[in-house]
């Protein structure tokens, strides 16, 4: 079956964009804004407001991300099942740091347009998703049964499509609180692991 892994905070230790955010854009934003995501805000709408305040150059962003986003171990393990990446950030935040971790995935993810007056994200589908309302990762996964691995907002949706989840932090909180199932993580391995059985 499919296997299908958030990027932030399920193949990264902490969240890269939040890290990002924090470096080079305005944590007030990130704070005002995360709380009305799903209330009166899309997590697109979310991510467009906070990258629009980054002006940095995208080499130096990317530099940065490269030396201080980490991935949880087991990455090579899970690369040999062959997984889908899909992300709610940025193909030119994700790929260095697979190239760096020389692991080959397929990456279903965002792009970014890195202006000098304030970064442009280019969302890679636009549509709003029939179940949840906003545009979300269950459209992409449609049509063949999937393992779902991730951990927060942007993997609920896709996570109650799938045939078995693995949930950590804030998606195995949602979990909880709606008394559905999950295998629970704390690095990689754990879900190669958990495959095997
Ligand atoms: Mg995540
Ligand atoms: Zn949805």
């Amino acid at each position: 079956m499919r296997l299908v892994v958030d990027w932030d905070g399920t193949i990264t230790v902490q969240d890269s964009l939040v890290q990002v955010i924090h470096r080079f854009g305005d944590p007030a934003i990130l704070a005002e804004l995360e709380p009305r995501v799903g209330v009166d805000l899309t997590l697109h709408e979310e991510i467009a407001a906070e990258f629009a305040a980054i002006t940095a150059p995208l080499p130096e962003v990317v530099g940065w991300v490269l030396e201080n986003v980490e991935v949880r171990p087991g990455l090579h393990e899970l690369a040999a099942h062959d997984p889908l990446v899909i992300s709610a950030g940025f193909h030119e935040l994700i790929e260095p740091v697979l190239e760096r971790e020389a692991a080959r995935l397929e990456v279903l993810a965002n792009h970014v347009d890195a202006r000098p007056d304030g970064w442009v994200v280019r969302f890679r589908d636009q549509a709003a998703c029939a179940t949840c309302g906003e545009p979300c990762k269950r459209g992409s996964l449609a049509g063949e049964p999937y393992v779902y691995v991730g951990d927060g907002y942007s993997d609920r949706c896709a996570a109650l499509a799938a045939e078995r989840i693995f949930a950590r932090d804030a998606l195995a909180t949602y979990l909880d609180e709606r008394g559905i199932g999950y295998e629970p993580f704390e690095d990689l391995r754990d879900v190669v692991a958990a495959l095997a059985t």
